[in-house]
C-alpha cells in the first residue's frame, strides 16, 4: 500500500539534488507532486520524468523569496490538484566566508532563500491545510549546521538554526488542526549545493580538495561516508506519512553519526 496516496506535496528546490529525491519517492508512493524551483526548466524536466502525462506531477517556476511569486504558486497547486497536503521547504544555497569578509548583501540573500522561503511557504500552505480540515506535514530542510556551527557559514548556520523555531512554532499553532511540522537535518551530501563548496573551502582554507572532503566534510562521521538523498528523502517520507501528531516540533539529524544531539 503507498504510503501517500493521492496527497498533494509542494516541494521547493525539488528540481535538483535532495528535493528531486524526495519528489521522486513521495511520486513512487502515490503522490502528486509540485516541482516549485526557481529553475523552470529544470522543474517541468523533473515534473515530465514523473508524470510523463502531467496528470500527477507540474513544475512551476517560483522564486521562494518572492511572496506574490510563492502565493501564486501554491494557489495553482490547489487548482490544478484539489489541495495541499505536504510541504517540503527544501530550496537552499550556500555562499562561504569568513565573517569579516562576508558582504551584506550575500548575508541577506542567504537568509531570504532559507527563512523567508520557509515562512512564505509555510503561510501560503497553512491556510490551505487549516481549511481543508484534513491536517498536513510541514517539512523543513535543515541541516547539522542547525545544531552545530562551522566555519565559513555564518548565515548558513544561522538559517538552519532558525528553521528549527519555525517548526516548533508552526507545530504548536498547527497542533489542534493536525498539522505536524520538523526538520531534517542532513549531513553532508554530494548534491551541486556541496560540489560547489569543495574547491572554494579548499582555496579559503588553503587545504587540497580531498583533505576538504576527509578532513572537514567527513571528519566526525563514524563511517567517513557521505549521505545520501535516499538517506534523505526515506526520512522525509517518514515525516510525510506518519499518521499523528505524536511525531511534531522534531528535528533529525541524517548525518552517519557526525552530529548526535
Ligand atoms: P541543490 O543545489 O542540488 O538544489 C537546490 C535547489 O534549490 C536547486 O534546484 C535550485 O534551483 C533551488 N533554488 C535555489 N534558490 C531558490 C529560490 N530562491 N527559489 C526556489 N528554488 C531555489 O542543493 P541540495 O544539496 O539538494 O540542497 C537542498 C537543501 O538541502 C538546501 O536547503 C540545503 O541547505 C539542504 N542541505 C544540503 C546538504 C548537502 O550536503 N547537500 C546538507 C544539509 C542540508
Amino acid at each position: 500500500m503507498p504510503q501517500l496516496q493521492d496527497k498533494v506535496a509542494f516541494v521547493t528546490g525539488a528540481a535538483s539534488g535532495i528535493g528531486k529525491e524526495i519528489a521522486t519517492l513521495y511520486a513512487q508512493e502515490g503522490a502528486k507532486i509540485v516541482i516549485a524551483d526557481l529553475n523552470q526548466a529544470a522543474a517541468e524536466a523533473t515534473a515530465r520524468e514523473l508524470s510523463p502525462d502531467g496528470s500527477r506531477a507540474i513544475g512551476v517556476a517560483v522564486d521562494v523569496t518572492d511572496e506574490g511569486q510563492v502565493n501564486a504558486a501554491v494557489e495553482r497547486t490547489v487548482a490544478v490538484f484539489g489541495g495541499v497536503d505536504i510541504l517540503v521547504s527544501n530550496a537552499g544555497i550556500q555562499i562561504v566566508h569568513p565573517v569579516e569578509e562576508f558582504a551584506f548583501a550575500d548575508w541577506k540573500k542567504l537568509l531570504a532563500i532559507h527563512l523567508d522561503g520557509a515562512f512564505l511557504t509555510t503561510k501560503a500552505c497553512l491556510k490551505h491545510m487549516y481549511a481543508q480540515g484534513r491536517g498536513g506535514s510541514i517539512i523543513y530542510m535543515g541541516s547539522v549546521h542547525s545544531k552545530e556551527a562551522s566555519v565559513l557559514k555564518a548565515p548558513y548556520v544561522t538559517a538552519k538554526h532558525g528553521l528549527i523555531g519555525l517548526a516548533k512554532t508552526v507545530a504548536k499553532e498547527g497542533g489542534t488542526k493536525g498539522v505536524r511540522a520538523n526538520v531534517i537535518c542532513p549531513g553532508f551530501v554530494r548534491t551541486p549545493l556541496v560540489e560547489k563548496q569543495i574547491p572554494e573551502q579548499a582555496k579559503t582554507l588553503g587545504i587540497s580538495e580531498e583533505d576538504v572532503v576527509k578532513k572537514v566534510m567527513l571528519k566526525e562521521t563514524v563511517d567517513g561516508e557521505f549521505t545520501t538523498t535516499e538517506d534523505v528523502a526515506r526520512v522525509a517520507l517518514l515525516f510525510a506519512a506518519f499518521p499523528s501528531n505524536a511525531l511534531t516540533g522534531q528535528s533529525l539529524i541524517v548525518s552517519h553519526g557526525w552530529n548526535m544531539q
